[in-house]
């Protein structure tokens, strides 16, 4: 057994309360991705990721999660350069906030900026010849995000890899656990590069993991060795605690759930408490 193995046993694993596996979730995703990089080819501005940055506006990168999962409801259906005018924005900021504080204001703030920019870069988008889109786009993007959005990395990385960059690793606390219980941080962190708290030493060693194991893998035609944004959607089902939609195998959670794991064998920390 070695991990592309048990990485696959993952996939074909079902959600306990939602019907379909993870690979069903995972492909699904990939799917979007793609439709979204097909977008930016074609000279337009995928939506889904727009709505995203806004709800992390909101929502200060997902901490206040009940304001982010108001913000994507309240953007539904909505022409999202529409909230350019002043009306639609307050309209929409009025049924995500309770009161006009500090954080409406914030918010009201960096959306304005954010699509003033997005509006800019979709017109350049059209004009740039399309073998160049992909690149010039995520380059101009992420600056966006950065300075308009004022969205912090994982954030930024997460909005990345959803419009299709793959290689984009939106590292949290769920990842960061399962890499240094399993060891792979231990086998996989460089010698320059082996602290466990920094964000780019975890997200490097999942990076080199992916390649290194995971070549045989792939997920909607894609091999899991050129996609560790993929990989990083895998860990986080598999190890999180909690959704509103129950879309969480729960294992690798706070408290492992070590008899059941298809990483038991390989894994460190079994190793050393089974
Ligand atoms: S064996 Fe336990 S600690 Fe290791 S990955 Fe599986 S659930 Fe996590």
């Amino acid at each position: 057994m070695d991990f592309a193995e048990g990485i696959e046993k993952i996939l074909d694993m079902s959600f306990p309360k939602e019907k379909g596996t993870v690979r069903g979730l995972i492909n699904s995703y990939a799917r979007e991705f793609s439709e979204n990089k097909k977008s930016i080819i074609e000279g337009k501005v995928p939506a889904w990721p727009v709505r995203l940055a806004i709800s992390f506006i909101c929502s200060r990168s997902g901490r206040w999660a009940a304001l982010g999962i108001k913000a994507r409801e309240q953007l539904e259906g909505r022409n999202l350069m529409d909230l350019l005018k002043e009306r639609e924005l307050n309209s929409f900021l009025d049924n995500v906030y309770t009161r006009h504080g500090r954080a409406y204001k914030e918010s009201k703030e960096k959306i304005s900026q954010f699509l003033t920019a997005l509006e800019g870069l979709n017109n350049e988008l059209k004009g740039w010849p399309k073998n160049e889109r992909v690149k010039r786009f995520e380059q101009k993007i992420e600056k966006i995000l950065e300075t308009q959005a004022h969205i912090g990395r994982k954030g930024r990385d997460n909005i990345l890899r959803d419009c299709g960059f793959l290689n984009y690793i939106p590292i949290d606390v769920h990842e960061q656990r399962f890499l240094l219980r399993t060891g792979i941080f231990h086998k996989y962190a460089s010698l320059t590069e082996s602290d466990p708290t920094d964000y780019d030493h975890l997200a490097n060693a999942m990076s080199r993991f992916s390649k290194n194991e995971l070549n045989e893998l792939e997920v909607n035609g894609t091999r899991l060795s050129e996609a560790p944004g993929l990989v990083d959607l895998i860990i986080w089902h598999f190890s999180q605690e909690k959704t509103e939609k129950e879309i969480s195998l729960t294992i690798c959670a706070k408290d492992p759930k070590c008899e059941k794991c298809p990483l038991k064998n390989l894994c460190l920390f079994a190793k050393l408490h089974s």
